[in-house]
């Protein structure tokens, strides 16, 4: 398989936007895009703006030649309504999609229904995804259980999606924040992929959304996923790139993989691209100081 990061964190914007080409199936995963209202105080500067343009068409172009589209949740970093990438990427997909009526929080709730009636005349047809196994072809797709976002299942449930194609293993987590809980690391060591893509802790929310002991946890379990999976490559990515820092937050898994001979990178290094780490330096963007301990929101308006 051939594995496209599109746009990531490490690419300027928030997003996990992913396009996996099998010989079976062109698939993407996760078509939306997004930037952080405010940040640091700041609104998004207009590189990031240009940024998130240029992403979207980028998306547009990949995800209109793909041939199945899934959904991990309803966040509009992962979805979109037709507001900056266009509708009719969905038109004749099998379109697969987090389960909209069970292990739902209201606001995805909602936003499911708005988003399943623009799109439901357009997809050949709708699969609900979770705890599922997909084959086609050679190709084989399993898609966990509904799983909280990250250590409080009040921000909503994901699925994560392990893809085989007999030549790679791919598996893909969405957003469980750096795996905290035993049930996010159970599909991962269950799977046992090559390559892994999984977003890391809000780190840049140490001691507002995220509680010290949750940090301790993912770095904990990522290391355990390290240590029994073993994969070649872990592209550690979204929230916790969010952080300038985020290397010194997760030097214990650094380290770790450095021993085990498993290459941590950002999506954009998968790529050989250059990072660029947008909203985590957007004081600088803006000429300014970089100040300890803003206070950001994360909630779900923000996601
Ligand atoms: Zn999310
Ligand atoms: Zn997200």
């Amino acid at each position: 398989m051939r594995i496209e990061f599109i746009a990531y964190e490490s690419m300027g914007v928030r997003a996990m936007s992913t396009f996996v080409e099998t010989k079976d199936m062109l698939i993407y995963i996760d078509p939306g895009v997004s930037l952080a209202p405010r940040r640091y105080g700041l609104p998004p500067h207009e590189i990031e703006i240009r940024r998130l343009e240029e992403l979207a068409q980028k998306i547009y172009e990949k995800a209109r030649d793909s041939e199945f589209i899934i959904i991990t949740h309803y966040h509009y970093d992962h979805h979109d309504r037709g507001l900056r990438i266009p509708l009719d990427i969905y038109d004749r997909k099998i379109l697969c999609i987090k389960d909209p009526l069970n292990n739902i929080n209201y606001s995805q709730k909602i936003r499911s229904s708005v988003f399943l009636k623009l799109v439901k005349d357009r997809v050949r047809s709708i699969e609900i995804c979770d705890n599922r196994i997909m084959r086609i072809g050679s190709l084989e797709m399993i898609f966990s259980e509904a799983q909280p976002h990250g250590h409080d299942p009040r921000l909503g449930y994901v699925i994560q999606i392990f893809i085989n194609d007999k030549e790679n293993t791919f598996l893909y987590t969405s957003d469980i924040e750096g795996a905290p809980l035993e049930q996010h690391i159970d599909f991962i060591k269950r799977s046992s992929p090559d390559i892994i893509v999984m977003d890391g802790p809000l780190t840049y929310l140490l001691g507002i959304r995220l509680p010290e002991e949750m940090l301790r946890r993912s770095v904990q379990n990522t290391i355990e996923i390290i240590e029994k999976v073993n994969p070649e490559i872990l592209v550690l990515e979204h929230h916790i790139l969010r952080d300038k820092d985020y290397k010194e937050r997760f030097k214990e898994v650094f380290n770790k993989a450095e021993e085990m001979n498993t290459k941590v990178l950002t999506a954009a290094e998968f790529m050989g691209q250059e990072n660029m780490f947008l909203e985590a330096y957007r004081y600088k963007l803006f000429g300014k100081e970089f100040k300890e301990g803003s206070y950001e929101e994360h909630d779900e308006a923000t996601e």
